[in-house]
C-alpha cells in the first residue's frame, strides 16, 4: 500500500468562496473597497468589537497595534518565546526590545508569573499568544496589566472563532490581531484583522495601514473620492484587497461549521491518545472554548526509544504531514546573538518545543484521514516503546 500523502494543513475553500472572488475580479474594483468595509463590519459584529480594521497580514496587524499604542525605541514588550517570528519582529520594527518569557508546560500559554517578573519601568505592553486556539487565561493577565499600566495586544493568529469564559476573542485585551494566512482557521490566502474598543487607536491604525494618508485614501480613484489627500505620518502599505475580503466574508459565515469539524477531529484524537503513557496532551479548559487551530502531542522521552525528529520522519514515510509549533524565538540566531539568550534561559518552552509534534487538524479532513493519522501515530509509538 502506498497511501497518498496527507498534508499538514489545507485551506477549506468551496464554490461559495470561488464565486465571491470571481464576482470581485469581474467588478473592475479588485483592491481595498466596499467588500473590505463589509468584511470589517461583519467581523466587528461577529466578535462584538466596536472597531475592526482589515489588513494584509497578522504581522501587519501586530505592527500597527504596537505603533498605535506608542511603542518606541526605549520601550520593552513582553512576548512568549514559544511563538512565530511575527510576534517579536514587530517589536523590533519599532526599535523596541522584545522581552522573551516562558510559557506554561500544561497549555503553552504565556506564564503570568513570568510576565510579572519581566516588567520594568520601560515595559509598554504584553503580547499574549493564544497558542493552538485556546485563549490564554486572560483575567490574571488583564489584572496584572492594569496594575502595571501595560497595554495588552493579543496575538490571536490561532484563535478564531473562540470565546473565553463566555466573552468573544477580540473584546478581551486592548487590541486583538487575527491572521487569515492560508493555514489559519479562517483564510483569505493572506490577510489579517485588528479589533479594538478605542476610537483613536482604530483611526490611527486605519490611517497607518495606508501610507499615513488622512481620510479614506482608498476612495481617491472612485466616483465618491477626490484626488486630494494629506500625509500625516510615514505610514505603511498594509491594506486588504477586496479579492481577499470577498473570500473572508464567505469564510466568516462558515467559521462555526469549520470549527465544529475541527473539534470533532480533536475529540477523536483525544480518545485515541488520551490514555497513552508515551504521550502528553495539552490541557483544555473547555473543548467548546477552543478554536482547535493546532493539535499538539508531546512525547514522553522516558517511554520511547525514538527521538521526536525521527517520529516526524516515520510519520512522513507513512504519508502523514506534521509540523512543530514552535522553535522558541530565543534559540534562533538573531535573538540569541542580539540579546544573548541561552537555550536554558527559558527551559519550559525549550522542553515543550523538543517534545512537540503538531498533527493535521483541518475541516477538510475525512474521517478516514483522521483514522490514518491515529493509526500511524500509534503504529510508530508501538514500534518504539521502551
Ligand atoms: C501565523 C502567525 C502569525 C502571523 O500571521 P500572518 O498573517 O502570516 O502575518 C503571527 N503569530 C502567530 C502565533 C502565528 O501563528
Amino acid at each position: 500500500m502506498n497511501p497518498q500523502f496527507l498534508p499538514f494543513a489545507l485551506p477549506d475553500i468551496t464554490e461559495a468562496e470561488r464565486g465571491a472572488v470571481d464576482e470581485v475580479l469581474r467588478s473592475g474594483w479588485i483592491t481595498t473597497g466596499t467588500r473590505t468595509r463589509e468584511f470589517e463590519t461583519a467581523f466587528a459584529t461577529r466578535v462584538g468589537a466596536p472597531h475592526a480594521v482589515a489588513v494584509n497580514s497578522c504581522t501587519a496587524a501586530l505592527h500597527l497595534a504596537l505603533e498605535a499604542i506608542g511603542v518606541g525605541p526605549s520601550d520593552e514588550v513582553i512576548v512568549p518565546t514559544l511563538t512565530f517570528a511575527a510576534s517579536a519582529e514587530v517589536v523590533r520594527y519599532l526599535g523596541a526590545r522584545p522581552i522573551l518569557v516562558d510559557v506554561r508546560a500544561a497549555d503553552h500559554a504565556i506564564d503570568v508569573g513570568a510576565i510579572e517578573r519581566a516588567v520594568t519601568p520601560r515595559t509598554r505592553a504584553v503580547l499574549p499568544v493564544h497558542f493552538a486556539g485556546q485563549i490564554c487565561d486572560m483575567d490574571p493577565i488583564l489584572q496584572l496589566a492594569e496594575a502595571k499600566k501595560l497595554c495588552v495586544v493579543e496575538d490571536a493568529a490561532h484563535a478564531f472563532p473562540v470565546t473565553y469564559r463566555g466573552r468573544s476573542v477580540g473584546t478581551l485585551g486592548d487590541i486583538t490581531c487575527f491572521s487569515f494566512y492560508a493555514t489559519k482557521t479562517l483564510t483569505t490566502a493572506e490577510g489579517g484583522m485588528i479589533t479594538t474598543e478605542r476610537d483613536d487607536w482604530a483611526e490611527r491604525m486605519r490611517i497607518m495601514s495606508l501610507h499615513g494618508i488622512s481620510k479614506d485614501a482608498w476612495k481617491r480613484y472612485s466616483s465618491e473620492g477626490s484626488w486630494f489627500y494629506e500625509i500625516i505620518a510615514p505610514g505603511f502599505k498594509y491594506n486588504m484587497t477586496d479579492v481577499a475580503a470577498a473570500m473572508g466574508l464567505v469564510q466568516l459565515q462558515r467559521a462555526d461549521e469549520m470549527r465544529a469539524r475541527r473539534r470533532d477531529i480533536a475529540r477523536r484524537y483525544d480518545e485515541a491518545f488520551g490514555g497513552d503513557a508515551a504521550l502528553e496532551l495539552l490541557s483544555v479548559r473547555d473543548a467548546h472554548e477552543h478554536a482547535w487551530h493546532l493539535y499538539v502531542i508531546k512525547l514522553v522521552r522516558e517511554a520511547l526509544t525514538i527521538s521526536r525528529n525521527d517520529v516526524i520522519l516515520e510519520l512522513k514515510s507513512r504519508g502523514i504531514g506534521t509540523s512543530v509549533h514552535f522553535i522558541p524565538l530565543h534559540i534562533h540566531p538573531y535573538y540569541r546573538d542580539t540579546f544573548g539568550y541561552r537555550p536554558d534561559d527559558l527551559p519550559v518552552s525549550l522542553d515543550c518545543f523538543e517534545r512537540s509534534i503538531s498533527l493535521p487538524i483541518y475541516s477538510k479532513m475525512s474521517d478516514a484521514e483522521v483514522d490514518r493519522v491515529i493509526d500511524s501515530v500509534l503504529d510508530v509509538l508501538t514500534t518504539h516503546r521502551r
